[in-house]
């Protein structure tokens, strides 16, 4: 027998396991939410039950359902129910309505970066549910498609992912509707009193919804879309959706949904974010959005940082700047304790997560790029796009294809990157020059430093000659802990660097780290330094500075500046506050770099800034054979601690 495809290649069917069609009615004012859902299963899909949000009442039609237990999951109260269909049905009604109020909380770890987050809201201010808010019964399927038709008050409008569709087009006003076709993880819900801006870029709606009406600011993000969006297009291959838009949240946040970005009023109002973050959130429509991440780590973060924040910046020619700066964190934040693989990788929650899923992946597909070529390595973007779209993907799958597109087995440089944690450290150790018959023989001892085994990697070395201003580019391959090289040069050479790009995903070295606050976030012991002769209110707050920040590091000492006749010699050390009594040790350190700071004065450089009323933060390698690091953070205003805190 013989058997012509149904399929013509490109024209690719999908089914996802549920179809939702899904009316809904919103009550801002009262937080409350009425649903009519009428699902339809796949065939070869036969869930026996289903969970939804536990503040909601179920009424079903066509189907028998029964409540049978509840649990909570990141803060929602879950109910999960049993389903009973005739042999046969695939199609029944839920009917369902409730309130989903889960006021915006801080999720606050240690210092740096704050982060707001809800699981769902329904309120005034605006209504925001995701798929982890079982805001629509969740059946266990690996993916979905739906249509969304949404009653809001006058004023409000309705954004989700997918096309919108009449009669919103007709009337400018509700209902809403929105659909999306192609399989999706889950539903996204939106809606506020939004104002609507347009463009049309060939058969993609380019969209703006901000929360005043500010067409200089929509004006922004529309050129922005029409200006990357056919870049990656052009990159990657076709845009997976109908739409784009540009959605100002009611808290602050950066997230990248399907077809929508949903960005906070402060961070939109950044002017280096439509150039930056934004661009980011289109590109994760293919990556992410498009190729959704399967089993094992998740490496569109770091793909996305790669195509977007770095390639962006490669085309000015900072790439070099930003993978040091990417290296940088890592070294920084990322301690051995702290470390992990690739393959662990699911999303960030501090420092230390986004320096391995997002700046050690993004250096694995830069170290892969190279492997390849840029050609090869771009006909398997394509490529794992064009297979993957709309389905998960796993590193493995990500191998097989740039296998094929380049016939290299590439197990080594993924069971490296992807599966071992960690990285390597290399150093070298000594260089010497020594006058043959042939030339010049460069001697060069080059060590890995890592407390693990050897890694195998292809490292570019740069070494000036004598008169010429270009260094001369030559590799190194290493696999060993020790390995000497001998190299001939024609001319004299006077300097040499290894990997002075910053191609090799490394831990880099002291000398190639500036002192830093983060540094000092990252660092496992800290003491944090207490004035005693500052003002109660002002030493209250301090204390209270210390004893949050202390939250994120392992081994931390507050003490008072009279018990201690010394600063500590590893570690960060906080030296808190104008009285300090330890003032003067950070004085020594910054002279070489002609800062000077006194009890009404700082001097940068010779020149003076009265310190009233100033909130300064000086960051300073201690020298010699200490390791600490220190940093004076003094202000007048007692409050501005508290805000700090
Ligand atoms: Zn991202």
């Amino acid at each position: 027998m013989f058997l012509f495809s149904a399929c013509l290649p490109g024209a690719f069917v999908y089914a996802a396991d549920v179809s939702h069609s899904l009316r809904v009615t919103l009550v801002p004012g009262e937080g409350k939410i009425q649903v009519e859902d009428t699902i339809t299963l796949a065939d070869g899909f036969s869930p026996d039950g289903f969970d939804l949000h536990g503040g909601l009442e179920v009424n079903a039609t066509g189907a028998r359902v029964q409540r049978t237990s509840s649990t909570q999951r990141n803060g929602v109260p879950l109910a999960h129910y049993r389903l009973g269909l005739e042999a046969g049905q695939r199609t029944f009604t839920l009917n369902y309505s409730g309130r989903i109020v889960h006021p915006v909380v801080n999720l606050a770890r240690g210092a740096g970066p704050q982060q707001a987050s809800t699981p769902g809201l329904v309120g005034r201010e605006g209504v925001y549910l995701g798929p982890g808010s079982f805001w629509y019964p969740r059946l266990g399927e690996d993916d979905l498609d739906f249509q969304l038709e949404v009653v809001v008050p006058p004023g409000w409008s309705v954004v989700s992912q997918g096309k919108r569709i009449a009669p919103e087009l007709v009337t400018g006003s509700g209902p809403f509707v929105w659909s999306e076709m192609r399989p999706q993880g889950g539903i996204y819900l939106v809606a506020g009193r939004f104002h609507r801006y347009r463009r049309q870029l060939g058969d993609i709606e380019a969209l703006a919804y901000l929360r005043g009406d500010e067409p200089e600011l929509a004006r922004r993000y529309l050129d922005a879309t029409v200006r990357y969006l056919p870049l990656f297009v052009e990159l990657l291959g076709d845009y997976p959706y109908d739409k784009f838009a540009m959605v100002e949240n009611f808290w602050e946040t950066g997230y990248g949904m399907p077809s929508f970005t949903l960005l906070g009023p402060t961070v939109a109002r950044l002017p280096f974010i439509p150039f930056t973050s934004f661009p980011h959130e289109i590109l994760h429509n293919w990556w992410g959005n498009g190729v959704f991440v399967g089993n094992g780590g998740n490496w569109s973060e770091g793909l996305t940082a790669y195509l977007a924040d770095h390639w962006l910046k490669e085309r000015r020619g900072a790439g070099a700047e930003h993978r040091r700066a990417a290296l940088q964190k890592y070294a920084e934040f990322v301690s051995a304790k702290r470390d992990f693989s690739l393959d662990e990788f699911k999303g960030r929650h501090d420092e230390a997560s986004q320096a391995v899923g997002y700046n050690k992946v993004m250096m694995f597909f830069h170290m892969l790029r190279l492997r390849l070529g840029d050609e090869t390595f771009i006909k398997g973007l394509r490529r794992f796009y064009r297979e993957y779209r709309f389905r998960h993907a796993a590193y493995a799958d990500i191998r097989t294809v740039f296998e094929s597109v380049s016939g290299l087995d590439l197990e080594d440089i993924f069971e490296q990157w992807v599966r071992r944690v960690g990285a390597p450290a290399v150093q070298l150790k000594d260089a010497d020059i020594k006058t043959t018959s042939a030339g010049f023989q460069l001697q060069l001892d080059i060590r890995q430093a890592q407390q693990s085994a050897a890694y195998r990697l292809r490292i570019p070395m740069a070494v000036w000659l004598q008169g010429s201003e270009r260094p001369e580019v030559r590799y190194l391959d290493l696999n060993a802990l020790q390995q000497s090289f001998e190299l001939v040069y024609a001319r004299r050479p006077l300097a040499v660097q290894l990997d002075p790009w910053f191609d090799v995903f490394r831990r880099l070295l002291p000398g190639e780290l500036p002192p830093s606050l983060g540094q000092a976030f990252g660092a496992e012991q800290v003491t944090f330094v207490i004035p005693e002769k500052a003002r109660r209110a002002t030493r209250a707050a301090f204390q209270q500075l210390a004893e949050r920040w202390s939250m994120s590091a392992e081994k931390v000492r507050i003490v008072s500046d009279a018990d201690l006749d010394a600063l500590p010699q590893s570690g960060a050390v906080w030296l808190l506050g104008w009285e300090n009594q330890h003032l003067s040790t950070i004085n020594t350190l910054l002279s070489a770099q002609g800062v000077r700071v006194a009890a009404k004065i700082i001097e940068v450089k010779g020149e003076s800034l009265a310190r009233t009323d100033r909130h300064v933060v000086l960051a300073a390698q201690a020298m010699g054979g200490q390791k600490s690091i220190i940093i004076l953070l003094a202000t007048d205003d007692a409050q501005a601690i508290s805000v700090l805190a």
